[in-house]
């Protein structure tokens, strides 16, 4: 049985339908952006408040990380304003506004009922005005495809202004955080081959770029001296992807793996 499925699996792919239409797999968000039997590559739209777009150094810089990560094709697609978006820097946007937002300005319509179209998985970053709703303002915030950076927070700690390099650093470090959210990094998605959570998806080690530097701000040191930001991912990082990569070539080919399925999307 194994055989033949695997079989008829190797021949869909080869035929480039990756997904059978029959299959009722619903992929979790690492899933449909890491596994090639939803999608060959993560498409990272970007979407950005009037006046708040990101620098292009940060963006370039946490999607090359995010390709060495997970080595996969990670490109950028689209980068817009969000049109009739009047900006509030002291605005705290709810869990449910930010993903109504992603929804309603991704380029594919189709995208917004799941994780991705054709060939690409969405990797949606949205650059918002004020911050979320939180116990405390955060830099960023990531749920399910979509990572949410605010530039508003990372100035508003930044002594030295936007057009100092480390704010670009400092974007670039929450970006990159964020996108290691949406693969499911420390736990929260994808499993640990070493064990270093903090009980809430971040790494307890402060070198790690998946540490909740949100806990710091009180330094402004860190934050003046460009190149003291962690801004790759660690050999734990990397260790779990692959583990996760290999897990999902296992997946294509026998559906009773073990992995999770998810609940909403696709
Ligand atoms: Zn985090």
């Amino acid at each position: 049985m194994r055989l033949a499925a695997g079989a008829l699996a190797v021949a869909l792919l080869a035929a480039g339908c990756a997904r059978p239409a029959d299959d009722p797999w619903v992929p979790t968000p690492p899933q449909a952006l890491l596994w090639d039997m939803f999608f060959q590559e993560i498409l990272v739209e970007v979407d950005h408040a009037p006046g708040r777009e990101l620098p292009r150094a940060a963006l370039d810089g946490a999607i090359a990380e995010l390709r060495t990560l997970t080595k996969r094709e990670v490109r950028l697609g689209s980068v817009r304003e969000i049109a009739g978006h009047d900006p509030d820097p002291s605005r705290e946007w709810s869990l449910d506004e930010l993903l109504a937002l992603s929804h309603a300005t991704r380029d594919d319509p189709a995208s917004a009922e799941g994780y991705g179209s054709g060939r690409s998985a969405i990797l949606h970053v949205l650059a918002l005005d004020g911050t979320v709703r939180a116990d405390r303002p955060l830099r960023g915030y990531a749920l399910e495809n979509v990572a949410a950076v605010f530039p508003d927070e990372h100035a508003r700690i930044q002594p030295l202004g936007r057009a100092h390099p480390s704010f670009a650093l400092d974007v670039q470090q929450t970006l990159t955080h964020e996108m290691g959210h949406t693969v499911g990094l420390v736990g929260c998605g994808v499993p640990m081959v070493r064990p270093r959570s903090d009980g809430g998806c971040h790494s307890t080690s402060e070198e790690s770029v998946m540490y909740a530097w949100h806990d710091r701000l009180g330094s402004t040191l860190e934050l003046v001296q460009p190149g003291s930001q962690p801004l790759r991912f660690d050999a734990d990082d990397r260790a779990d992807i692959a583990a996760y990569l290999e897990l999902g070539k296992r997946c294509a080919v026998d559906p009773g793996c073990g992995a999770p399925r998810g609940t909403t999307g696709l």
